[in-house]
């Protein structure tokens, strides 16, 4: 196998492989790619000139990306410093195969977006191999691109429940943005809504579009402390 169809294997853009090490511990076995850009060239984002050049190297990132047969795969990336010549500010190369300052590759983000249409967020932890925290960060991101559509089974399991208990809580996709709140099957472990902002006009607005989930009759409704919600229940 030619370094070039372990390139495509990975499925990392923008990137060439430089050397690959793998460890075995135990029943643990880890091989890490360092990767290097093929092109350096990113248009300053100041002034978007693509008169830059390279301005040193501060370390290195780890990026899990899917395990491949058991293995777990970290990427080892150079945090490639670049300095825009027109307008002298310095930024660091960003890659395509992750978003911002990320640790998990798109490539995992993906596949717990399709993990988690009918699955619980630990499950999906568990089976990635990636903390609960992150995979209910990147789980919430997911569901939200899929709000419209609340999984039908889901929500006739959760019609049928005779003693319900819903939680609501709000949520950040990314510390500092906007909040949103999200409504959970405690039991279930799932979600079953997720509106847009936490005041009360928005959640009635979410209520109005989503008549099933209005006319459910929980038993129980666990939350914070937070006003508006106690008026929302
Ligand atoms: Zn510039």
């Amino acid at each position: 196998m030619q370094v070039q169809d372990i390139e495509k294997m990975l499925g990392l853009q923008g990137v060439s492989i430089k050397s690959l090490t793998y460890e075995s511990t135990g029943n643990k076995n880890i091989a890490r790619v360092q990767v290097e850009p093929t092109c350096y060239k990113q248009n300053c984002p100041c002034c978007q000139s693509d008169n830059t050049i390279k301005n040193g190297i501060s370390g290195y990132r780890q990026i899990h990306h899917l395990p491949i047969a058991g293995t777990k795969l970290i990427i080892q990336a150079p945090r490639q410093r670049l300095k825009c010549k027109i307008c002298g500010a310095t930024y660091t190369y960003e890659y395509a195969f992750v978003s911002g300052k990320e640790r998990h590759s798109k490539g995992v983000k993906a596949q717990i977006y399709k993990m988690s249409v009918g699955s619980t967020v630990r499950h999906c932890a568990e089976t990635m191999e990636i903390p609960y925290s992150t995979a209910e960060r990147f789980f919430k991101e997911s569901v939200l691109k899929i709000a419209a559509l609340v999984n039908t089974s889901t929500q006739a399991q959760v019609e049928q429940s005779s003693k319900l208990i819903l939680g609501i809580d709000d949520f950040a996709i990314r510390k500092g943005h906007n909040y949103n709140t999200g409504i959970h099957d405690l039991r279930g472990e799932s979600f079953i809504g997720i509106a847009k902002g936490r005041t009360l006009v928005e959640l009635s607005e979410y209520m109005d579009k989503n008549p099933r989930l209005a006319s459910l009759k929980p038993h129980a409704v666990v939350m914070d402390l937070a006003k508006v919600y106690h008026m929302f229940a």
